[in-house]
């Protein structure tokens, strides 16, 4: 299979090369995101492997079609920047990888919570700066608090039982119930009450049309006041304006992102010589009750070995038997 592999960075590069020893894929790696723009680099391509920001939309798809590409390769679990339905009418298969390392996502949403709690990054530039004053820097105490986790599969269990082991009281709010959940002691209950409950909330349901701006202005509103709302899952589950109205109320007391809905324009990419054009997400950076990391979240050496293997093993089935280990379909 002749594979070109879009937004590569250095890291995927080693894990895929190291994957691909056991296999025998001819690899072309690319650093530049696929969009109509950089279609022609998949010319005579099998197969492309793209992340989640690569823009698969319609026209893409028909484009790589044009060119014989029969495998969509995603490189990642969340599948909502690829038009499934256009996919399947062109007869292209698309593969994804379904988990890899739900710890790295859920250990790194344990990292958001407890920095801002206490006030990590605060602490230290004051420290840094020989400012040794602890006002404005008080936490609570996160055992015998409330967390609410929206969407209790891999990413979202895992956290219920770090969460359990703080001493949290743990809802959740998923379509279906999780029986290793209830084994933890989590309470399954209706989102409002979740909403209405909750100190802390954390969002690990994927990105749907049914779940796009799942945190509103009333969903805000209807919130705890101050309580904590995490997202580590896809941007658009928050409207970010809503979101910033509701920093400036005080109804959220603290929000900690891996993921934006606009991230696409920003994420992945040194910027730090150029003026960021994106004025909410400037205004979300003024915030001092704010933590934001640029979708790092599956950022562990455990995670890429296995996205890169689970990837090669997608490619290798679909080379062998038409079909991916792990296809994603329209309506799935
Ligand atoms: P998963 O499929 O194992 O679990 C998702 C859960 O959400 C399922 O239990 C599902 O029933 C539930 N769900 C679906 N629609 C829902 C709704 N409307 N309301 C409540 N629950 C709903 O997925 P996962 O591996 O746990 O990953 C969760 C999400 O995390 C992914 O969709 C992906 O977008 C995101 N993710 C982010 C990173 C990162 O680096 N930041 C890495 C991996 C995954």
């Amino acid at each position: 299979m002749r594979v070109t592999v879009f937004s590569t960075k250095p890291y995927d590069k080693a894990a895929l090369n190291r994957a691909n020893a056991a296999s025998d894929c001819q690899l072309r790696f690319h650093s530049s995101r696929l969009s109509q723009d950089t279609l022609a680099l998949a010319d005579k391509a099998d197969a492309v492997c793209v992340f989640v920001n690569d823009q698969l939309d319609a026209k893409v798809i028909a484009g790589l079609a044009e060119r014989g590409v029969r495998l969509i390769a995603l490189r990642c679990a969340g599948f909502n920047n690829v038009d499934l339905v256009e996919a399947g009418r062109r007869g292209i298969a698309v593969a994804r990888v379904p988990a890899y390392s739900p710890h790295a996502v859920a250990e790194h949403t344990m990292a958001l919570i407890l920095a801002l709690n206490r006030k990590i990054t605060r602490a230290w530039n004051r420290v840094r700066e020989g400012n040794f004053e602890l006002d404005g820097l008080i936490g609570f105490d996160l055992h015998g608090k409330t967390a609410g986790i929206v969407g209790t599969g891999a990413i979202g269990v895992v956290l219920a039982r770090i969460l359990t082991g703080f001493g949290c009281r743990v809802l959740a709010h998923d379509l279906f119930d999780n029986p290793d959940c209830l084994e933890l002691g989590v309470t399954y209950v209706p989102v409002a009450e979740l909403l209405a409950q909750s100190h802390i909330l954390s969002l690990h349901c994927p990105l749907t049309p049914g779940t796009r701006h799942l945190i509103n202005a009333d969903t805000i509103a209807s919130m705890r006041q101050g309580a904590m709302l995490i997202n580590t899952s896809r941007g658009a589950l928050i409207d970010t304006a809503a979101a910033i109205e509701g920093l400036k109320s005080g109804r959220i007391g603290a929000l900690g992102i891996d993921v934006y809905e606009e991230e696409g324009d920003l994420f992945f990419e040194d910027l730090s010589s150029q003026i960021i054009p994106d004025d909410v997400f400037a205004r979300l950076l003024t915030f001092p009750n704010v933590l934001i990391t640029g979708h790092q979240a599956f950022l562990t050496t455990e995670a890429l070995d296995a996205i890169a293997q689970m990837t090669l093993a997608n490619i290798s089935a679909f080379s062998r038997s038409g079909a991916p280990l792990h296809p994603v379909t329209a309506g799935a």
